[in-house]
């Protein structure tokens, strides 16, 4: 392949259609470090308004290391995987504090910061100073195995080996800002998962795939558990008791009080959410406060205006809204 002919291709075609989103806007690492973490696990068009929001609150490093983690988590909520937003605000810490406000630009230095793994620190090298890296998020690796014909899984080790070696080869000695952007781009515009425009593709004459709409392979998963969870729901009508989780999951996070068991009498609402493997089926219980199993976590009742301000996973979110909405319903 005559790689400097499959980038200039790429480049025209994104000069012309690529997306105008907010954080292609600034080389400034701390908000494209902001953009990375949101953009993990969630879509272009969810981030956007968090990002925006985010960036008008916490505007620098140095703002977000003095903010209170309930304020961040708060402001964090809907996005889900809070984990994100605690890393997010560690490494402002660590910036803010031991690093005397500078931000790493190299490859360990970025790694070093708490929830920093391989694809987040080129991501930053590459988006804020502009370093020909391999940045392989799931478009750029469907994107490559594509060109290439990778038939071995890309989530193994040896697959995503090969994709990141022939990511290599088409590096520019420079821009990887444009030149990343524009492949991401394309893996989400055109050579999108399961069936890629090849017809409008502007890198159509280098792309070795038989069989496109079949990658990348991936390797077979484990069958996702289903499992149910059971909360109370415990409200005089003004206010509403949550229980704060210290487990690793939710820690932190204002949620209602869990149940040991399912309580006799059948639940008053009934919601599914799905973490890593695992379908849960949420059960929420009218019940009174001599139900709840001792705990050392703290407890507070919330009237319906504190909910707002307050961080709560988005599945008891939607548990609270469902018994609020039944509530006046019934009238
Ligand atoms: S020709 Fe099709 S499969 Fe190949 S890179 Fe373009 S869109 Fe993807």
């Amino acid at each position: 392949m005559d790689a400097a002919d499959f980038r200039k291709r790429l480049r025209a075609w994104f000069r012309r259609h690529g997306r105008d989103l907010p954080w292609r806007r600034t080389r400034d690492p701390y908000a494209v470090l902001v953009s990375e973490m949101m953009l993990q696990q969630t879509t272009v068009a969810a981030v956007i308004p968090y990002y925006e929001r985010w960036m008008k609150r916490f505007a620098s490093v140095r703002e977000l290391a003095a903010a209170d983690e309930s304020e961040v988590l708060a402001l964090w909520q809907g996005l889900g995987y809070y984990r994100r937003a605690r890393n997010l605000h560690a490494a402002a810490k660590k910036i803010a504090g031991e690093l005397e406000g500078k931000f790493p630009h190299d490859y360990e230095g970025l790694r070093a910061l708490p929830g920093i793994g391989d694809y987040t620190a080129q991501a930053v090298r590459a988006f804020a100073f502009d370093e020909p890296v391999p940045v392989l998020d799931a478009n750029v690796i469907r994107v490559v195995a594509r060109l290439h014909d990778i038939r071995t899984p890309v989530d193994i080790a040896k697959g995503l080996a090969k994709v990141r070696t022939k990511l290599e080869e088409l590096l520019p000695s420079g821009g990887g800002h444009e030149f990343i952007s524009a492949i991401m781009e394309l893996g989400a515009l055109v050579c999108r998962a399961g069936r890629p425009d090849c017809l409008l593709c502007p890198v159509k004459s280098f792309c070795a795939a038989k069989h496109p709409e079949k990658l990348p392979v991936k390797a077979p998963k484990a069958p996702v558990k289903e499992r149910s969870e059971h909360a109370a729901w415990i409200s005089d009508g003004k206010t509403i008791l949550l229980q704060q989780s210290t487990a690793r999951r939710w820690v932190g996070l204002w949620r209602l009080p869990p149940l040991a068991a399912e309580p006799v009498g059948g639940a008053s609402a009934e919601l599914t959410y799905s973490i890593v493997r695992e379908r849960v089926t949420l059960r929420i219980h009218r019940t009174a406060k001599r139900a709840l199993m001792a705990s050392a976590e703290p407890r507070k009742a919330f009237s319906l205006g504190e909910l707002e301000r307050i961080a709560i996973p988005s599945p008891h979110r939607r548990a609270i809204s469902k018994m609020i909405q039944e509530v006046f319903d019934r009238g």
